[in-house]
């Protein structure tokens, strides 16, 4: 088997493909051929994100406006995504949010509004794309579920409240362990679901942050920088490629190295 990674004639659903790191995996999934369906929010420019990707590489790719955390409209989202551009053969279960505040300013609201899409969401689109393919008996399906370094190490939280995540850090600690018990269960239909873990990525997520803070953090980061949003997207097309056949319920870090020390 030569070693490229072609991925033409799959279609790969990605949530909160539009912009930051889900922008980079659909970038890279479309440029390895794939037909590609964005699912996204609220965001005004999703469509023309799409439309360009679409030419740019010559592949089929639609935005679909979905709120992962409604389990009806994901499942009706993906029988649409389906009919219209698939079959679908991978999901990137990517899309996330996060509170930064001190845990002593949390309230249940922003409970619901962490575990609702990183915990609740990834587990609705996941459990979609996994009922087409049994109902289907299609075999191969591929599930890759960005989680976090945070599932495993918690930043310093005590310089700055920027870095207080308490939800987000245990959401993706359960997303990690998720993965574990879907990739487990599903054995069974031949799916495989795969967390992808990024450490500091330069996206909107991390602009939020005090320069110093930022500037501190990626002192400590052993390859001393934060990761450009395309840096994660190797990982996820060889999840979604037969050549990580043998690959389930896995993490993969990429961190530049942060779980060193
Ligand atoms: P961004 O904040 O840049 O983008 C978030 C994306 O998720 C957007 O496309 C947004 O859609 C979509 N989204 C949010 N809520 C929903 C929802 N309810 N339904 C559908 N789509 C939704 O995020 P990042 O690119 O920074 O992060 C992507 C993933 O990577 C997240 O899971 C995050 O936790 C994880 N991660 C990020 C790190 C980082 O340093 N940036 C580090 C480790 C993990 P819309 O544009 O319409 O709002």
């Amino acid at each position: 088997m030569p070693f490229t990674i072609d991925l033409a004639k799959k279609c790969i659903v990605i949530t909160g493909g539009n912009r930051g790191i889900g922008y980079a995996f659909s970038r890279a999934v479309a440029q390895a051929g794939a037909n590609i369906a964005v699912i996204y929010r609220s965001s005004k420019d999703a469509e023309e994100v799409t439309e360009k990707l679409a030419k740019e590489f010559g592949v089929k790719a639609k935005a679909y406006k979905c709120d992962v955390s409604d389990p009806d409209l994901v499942n009706r989202t993906f029988q649409q995504i389906d009919s219209e551009m698939g079959p679908i053969t991978g999901l990137i279960a990517n899309a996330g949010v996060s509170v930064p505040k001190p845990a002593f300013d949390l309230s249940y609201e922003d409970f619901r509004t962490v575990y609702d899409v990183n915990v609740f969401g990834v587990f609705n689109t996941a459990r979609a794309a996994a009922k087409l393919w049994s109902e289907k008996q299609f075999k191969g399906g591929s599930i890759v579920i960005t989680s976090s370094m945070s599932s495993q190490i918690i930043n310093q939280s005590g310089l700055n409240e920027s870095l207080a995540q308490v939800f987000y850090n245990s959401s993706k600690a359960a997303v990690s362990n998720l993965t574990k018990g879907l990739a487990a269960e599903w054995t069974k239909y031949d799916i495989r679901v795969n967390a992808l873990s990024p450490g500091y990525v330069k996206t909107d997520q991390t602009s939020r942050m005090d320069k110093k803070i930022r500037d501190f953090q990626a002192s400590a980061i052993p390859l001393g920088r934060f990761a450009e949003p395309h840096e994660m997207a190797g990982q996820a097309i060889l999840l979604l490629s037969e050549h990580s056949s043998y690959m389930t319920g896995g993490e993969y870090f990429i961190d530049g190295g942060q779980l060193i020390w």
